[in-house]
């Protein structure tokens, strides 16, 4: 059996602390206001401040979305807003260079990742084969070349997060 090598740690970035993002936790509740995504309707989100630069493909760049476990629900379990379902990173330093459109792309974005409950009773995340939700397209337009190649082939695909229960 080939012995594994020891993979050392990477440095990373400089630890800043989460914090809330009221702002951005607003702005996404008038997202899911305005498309009258159903699905979130009784979902908690919480947008958190995270480190770091820009880098990789639109999604998940700036703006990340993850479905918030039960563990750290329990650690979040003094604050006042009870049960989060999900949890939006912003990359703040590459966030505050983005223009007021931009931000709402990328909001939109992490939107359509969240799924909600599924039959279940299991949260789920959205995912794209592609690099963009056409939703988001449609509202922003192909804002990265990669974005316009997709678009146009995306064009028969069924639209992700839009199906009406
Ligand atoms: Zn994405």
């Amino acid at each position: 059996m080939a012995r594994r090598a020891r993979a050392p740690k990477k440095p990373k970035d400089p630890k800043i602390e989460p914090e809330r993002l009221p702002l951005v936790e607003k702005a996404i509740h008038e997202l899911i206001a305005e498309y009258q995504i159903g699905n979130l309707e009784r979902i908690t989100i919480v947008a958190r401040s995270k480190a770091g630069k820009a880098s990789g493909p639109p999604c998940g760049r700036i703006v990340k979305v993850s479905i918030v476990s039960k563990a750290v629900n329990a650690l979040l379990k003094d604050e006042e807003i009870g049960a989060v379902q999900y949890a939006v990173d912003v990359k703040v330093h590459a966030w505050d260079k983005l223009d007021a459109d931009e931000k709402k792309r990328e909001l939109l974005h992490a939107v359509c990742h969240m799924g909600g409950y599924d039959d279940h009773d299991r949260l789920f995340l959205v995912q794209h084969e592609i690099e963009e939700f056409q939703r988001v397209v449609d509202v922003f337009g192909a804002y990265a070349p990669s974005i316009t190649k997709f678009a146009k082939a995306a064009k028969q695909l069924p639209l992700a997060g839009t199906e009406k229960k």
